[in-house]
């Protein structure tokens, strides 16, 4: 087998570039990767006639001299939440079963345009609701990183989610480079989780069109890369103004490689004191110190600040999403799109199609959405949630008013044990407490991988920055990542090891 598939996207851009290689050469090493690694359950639809047309396409279009930048030929995996022209989309849901949509969502249909090429539709939470890949009616997914020591040793993990697909087939080598999506934290988190880099863009940067709606206002794609640079280029290749999409931001375009090895001498880092939280792993506090001496150690200028509203952020998050998504899956009616079970009456083919068509997680989403919007309690919890949401983004301003970017641990533990958490929905939401802050405020962010606990699974650091400030972001990661010199990487399976 060729090791093709181990590459990142600046690597195997410069192969394809060269002609060291051929974008279909590069194509099949990552299916094979894919076909060897099915075990961990990444993909719901692999697309290996699709990927290997658009790879020879990639190929014919470079020997004609014509290839179209660096992510042409690239292989990459796409959560199966962007709607894919003729493909399969089910966003790990009952209720959209045969799903095929005619068209192509607007960052899918941007990177097409890129010459980047489809392997297959990844594994994700039902709806993106969750944070550990295990509420897809498709199964859960594997982290293929496994514990060597501890109580987790010899146990299958949860990659996070809810892009825990994309994460996974990442950090299996099947792709470098996946799209995610990020409401509350979905890239980040599993990106912490699986020892790769995950970033979602300031809200509006890439269009929502043509995406399986879960929260419209937190929304947000990104990408999953073993790089900071790959995420970059990916990036690039996704974000973009989009006339279909009225959130998306009017902005040009900057490359977002541009200035990433800059340095960041001089830079001013944030550390918000209230992100110290109680019964936080010693580990994490450890990690995230160092993290901060190493961005010190790289000239940067790291002081304290204060972000007074961070307690309410999660309370907030679990108003504002579930009232969103109740709202936007109100669609699935067994009318027009996927499953429909039939009834006596019009009411009781509703109510049998959205029984049996969600997962418990999705109807307790629905439910509290419902609840929260309802007449007598619309003023009681969803405006509250709003005004707290207003002073949680004007928390972040005032923080840079005076820094460059914040840094924070992403998640509150590594990768866990599949089927640990489940009865119990506020555990698994505060998975999402360092990455629920920056979704509310619409600000760009990133989880870089930076280490590996006691047990050897991997934890990232987080940076936020300013709205539409990627290329300072981007430019502090990199320097984070090169500091770390996080290079470890997973076995396959229990007892695969690291
Ligand atoms: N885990 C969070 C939730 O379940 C975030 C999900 C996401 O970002 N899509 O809502």
């Amino acid at each position: 087998m060729s090791e093709l598939n181990k590459k990142t996207i600046a690597e195997a851009a410069r192969g394809l570039e060269d002609g060291d290689f051929t974008s279909e050469e590069l194509t099949r090493a990552c299916l094979d990767a894919m076909e060897a690694a099915r075990d961990i359950n990444a993909f719901i639809t692999e697309t290996p006639d699709i990927a290997l047309a658009r790879a020879g396409e990639s190929d014919a279009r470079r020997a004609a001299g014509n290839a179209t930048g660096p992510l042409d030929g690239i292989p990459i995996a796409v959560k199966d939440l962007f709607c894919t022209e003729g493909v399969l989309t089910t966003a790990g849901s009952h209720i959209l079963d045969g799903f095929t949509p005619p068209y192509e969502s607007t960052v899918t249909q941007n990177l097409r345009d890129a010459g980047a090429v489809m392997l297959g539709k990844t594994n994700l939470d039902e709806f993106a609701m969750g944070s550990a890949n295990i509420t897809s009616y498709y199964g859960p997914v594997k982290n293929p990183w496994t514990a060597d020591s501890g109580d987790k040793q010899g146990k299958d993990l949860v990659p996070g989610g809810s892009s825990g697909g994309s994460a996974a087939a990442v950090a299996a080598l099947i792709a470098p480079g996946a799209l995610g999506t990020d409401t509350g934290g979905s890239i980040r988190q599993p990106a912490s989780f699986t020892g790769i880099v995950g970033m979602k863009p300031t809200y509006g940067r890439c269009s929502r069109w043509g995406i399986v709606a879960f929260a419209s206002s937190l929304d947000q794609a990104g990408p999953l890369t073993r790089t900071v640079e790959d995420a970059a280029l990916l990036l690039g290749g996704m974000a973009g103004h989009d006339a279909k999409d009225s959130t998306s931001a009017p902005m040009d375009l900057p490359d977002f490689t541009a200035g990433l090895k800059d340095g960041i001498r001089g830079l001013k880092v944030g550390i918000p004191k209230e992100y110290t939280m109680d019964g936080m792993p010693a580990e994490i506090e450890a990690l995230w110190a160092q993290g901060r001496d190493w961005l010190t150690g790289q000239g940067a200028q790291c002081v304290e600040v204060s972000l007074p509203h961070t307690q309410y952020a999660l309370p907030t998050y679990y108003i504002v999403a579930p009232a969103e998504a109740s709202s936007n899956l109100a669609r699935y009616d067994g009318v027009r799109y996927g499953l429909r079970v039939p009834g006596d009456s019009l009411d009781d083919m509703y109510e049998a199609t959205r029984g049996e068509g969600f997962g418990e997680e999705v109807r307790r989403r629905v439910l509290i959405g419902t609840y929260v919007l309802s007449a007598g309690y619309y003023d009681a919890y969803y405006i509250k949630a709003q005004k707290l949401r207003t002073l949680i983004a004007r928390d972040f301003q005032n923080a840079f008013a005076d820094v460059d970017v914040l840094l924070t641990p992403t998640a509150p533990s590594a990768a866990f044990v599949i089927g640990e958490k489940m009865d119990d929905p506020v555990a698994m939401y505060l998975n999402d407490i360092f990455t629920v802050p920056a979704s509310l405020a619409g600000l760009p962010a990133i989880s870089v991988p930076a280490g590996l606990d006691g047990d050897g699974l991997p934890l990232g650091l987080h940076l936020i920055a300013k709205p539409f400030d990627e290329a300072t972001l981007f430019r502090a990661a990199f320097a984070l990542e090169d500091a770390a010199g996080f290079d470890a990487k997973p076995g396959v399976g229990p007892g695969g090891g690291s």
